[in-house]
């Protein structure tokens, strides 16, 4: 049998693997300085997590999860039977509800304790049709803050995103920050039902996706990708003609410390992310250019409303979710080098058979000494190991033959420069040390 990775699926090669490594460091390094801490969740959840917390009438759930089936479950629903609640279960489409669940489960905010603020970063699915930018398993980084209900909550994480950004080597003139408001309970119904009306008005010049969408879930026909539906939503009434007072004066504060920040934004009234649990500010993060339409690089928005969807007691809260993959493409085109190669430092190479066992020891020492070192293990010529090592932009060869060991020496090579010297068996690792200080300095 010869097997592929699923479709919508990719291996993150050596490279790539290294490159999700640093953004997730870089995520957590930054993430930290305003006071966040990891959390790691499950891959699964059960299914009504994710219809209560994101909403059944959103793409995601409604029509992109993946299913998780235990054998026992799957004979039970072969044979016509209903599964119980913890028994149905998917794979997380995205990281918020997740979080929001494990806070409550774990009563991480207690009494004067918030706000909680968390971070992450792994693997999430969703079943669309996969296409450049867009896979079934993509990576995600996500940062959660529960308990906070002020403003300046909503543009701390902001400027955090755009900081994220920035430290990762994307320039800021190459990104387009979005901002909106979504309004709350008491803005948001009337304003659905103004587009619900508008929805009917015109649905002779919309897709039947978008009619549909008028009962379920009007905004998101701002959402849709037919130029004509766009067309004619463009001219819909506008969220920012709709707020409440305190919306207006929660958004118009977000904007004013976002102004103190320095931080660029772009008011788009017809931003409406694709999940139900969104009130307030809304944001997201698009590339100029090079990534045609799945040019969203990260989003996201206050959520006051989903601590008791999932169960939990009324909480405000706010996140975000970074794509690694479109991030990735991202500072790509704007020339940003990620991986330096392999960060092997010394590779030992064996003259012979009768020096083995030396090789072994020596390598032993110099990894006990805190280096990335490597060696042969298919009796390889000299000259092909010095090949290899040069092809892996190794920084310093030691050279162990039978004739330097009779004086208790080996060959070390520079391999920058090509200068060789001979040093004592038990200088190596102070050696090595000198040497790629100097390469360094
Ligand atoms: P969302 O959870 O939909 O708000 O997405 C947050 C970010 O995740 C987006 O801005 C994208 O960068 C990324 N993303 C979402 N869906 C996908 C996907 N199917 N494939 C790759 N990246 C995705």
């Amino acid at each position: 049998m010869s097997s592929k990775a699923p479709r919508g699926t990719v291996d993150l090669l050596p490279s790539a693997a290294r490159t999700w490594r640093y953004l997730s460091q870089t995520a957590y390094e930054v993430f930290s300085t305003y006071g966040y801490e990891p959390i790691e969740t499950p891959m699964f959840e059960q299914t009504d997590l994710f219809v209560h917390g994101i909403g059944e009438a959103t793409d995601v759930v409604g029509k992109e999860m993946f299913s998780v089936l235990s054998k026992n479950a799957y004979e039970k629903i072969m044979a016509g039977e209903q599964l119980k609640a913890d028994q149905r279960l998917s794979l997380r489409p995205e990281g918020t509800a997740s979080v929001v669940r494990a806070v409550r489960e774990h009563n991480l905010i207690p009494q004067g304790g918030a706000p909680v603020k968390l971070m992450y970063a792994g693997s999430m699915f969703r079943c669309e049709r996969p296409q450049k930018g867009r896979l079934r398993e993509f990576h995600q980084l996500g940062a959660e803050c529960l308990g906070a209900i002020e403003p300046s909550a909503d543009a701390e994480l902001i400027v955090m995103l755009m900081r994220f950004f920035e430290c990762c080597g994307l320039p800021r003139t190459s990104v387009t920050l979005l901002l909106n408001s979504m309004g709350d309970d008491a803005c948001r119904p009337a304003y659905r039902e103004s587009i619900r009306t508008y929805i009917h008005e015109n649905s002779a010049d919309l897709c039947e996706e978008c009619n549909r969408r008028a009962e379920t879930n009007p905004l998101r026909a701002f959402d849709c990708k037919n130029p004509a539906c766009h067309a004619v939503m463009e001219k819909a009434p506008k969220i920012s003609d709709a707020l409440c007072d305190d919306c207006r004066t929660h958004y118009e504060t977000v904007k004013k410390y976002l102004d103190i920040a320095g931080i660029d934004y772009v008011e788009d009234p017809r931003l409406v992310r694709g999940l139900d649990y969104y009130t307030h500010t809304v944001f997201e993060v698009q590339v100029k250019d090079g990534l045609g339409s799945q040019n969203a690089i990260g989003g996201g928005g206050r959520y006051d409303k989903l601590m008791e969807a999932v169960g939990g007691n009324p909480t405000p809260g706010l996140g975000f979710a970074i794509g690694f993959e479109r991030t990735v493409m991202a500072l790509e085109a704007a020339g940003v080098e990620l991986d330096s190669g392999s960060n092997l430092e010394v590779y030992v190479a064996t003259v012979d058979d009768t020096v083995r066992t030396e090789v072994f020891t020596v390598l032993q020492s110099l990894r006990d000494a805190g280096f990335s070192a490597d060696c042969d293990h298919q009796a390889r010529s000299l000259k092909s190991q010095l090949k290899l090592a040069g092809k892996a932009q190794v920084p310093c060869v030691l050279i162990v033959g039978p004739e330097e060991l009779l004086s208790g020496e080996v060959t070390l090579r520079d391999m920058n420069t090509h200068i060789e010297q001979r040093i004592a068996l038990h200088d190596v690792p102070a050696e090595v040390r000198s040497l790629l200080g100097t390469q360094t300095a």
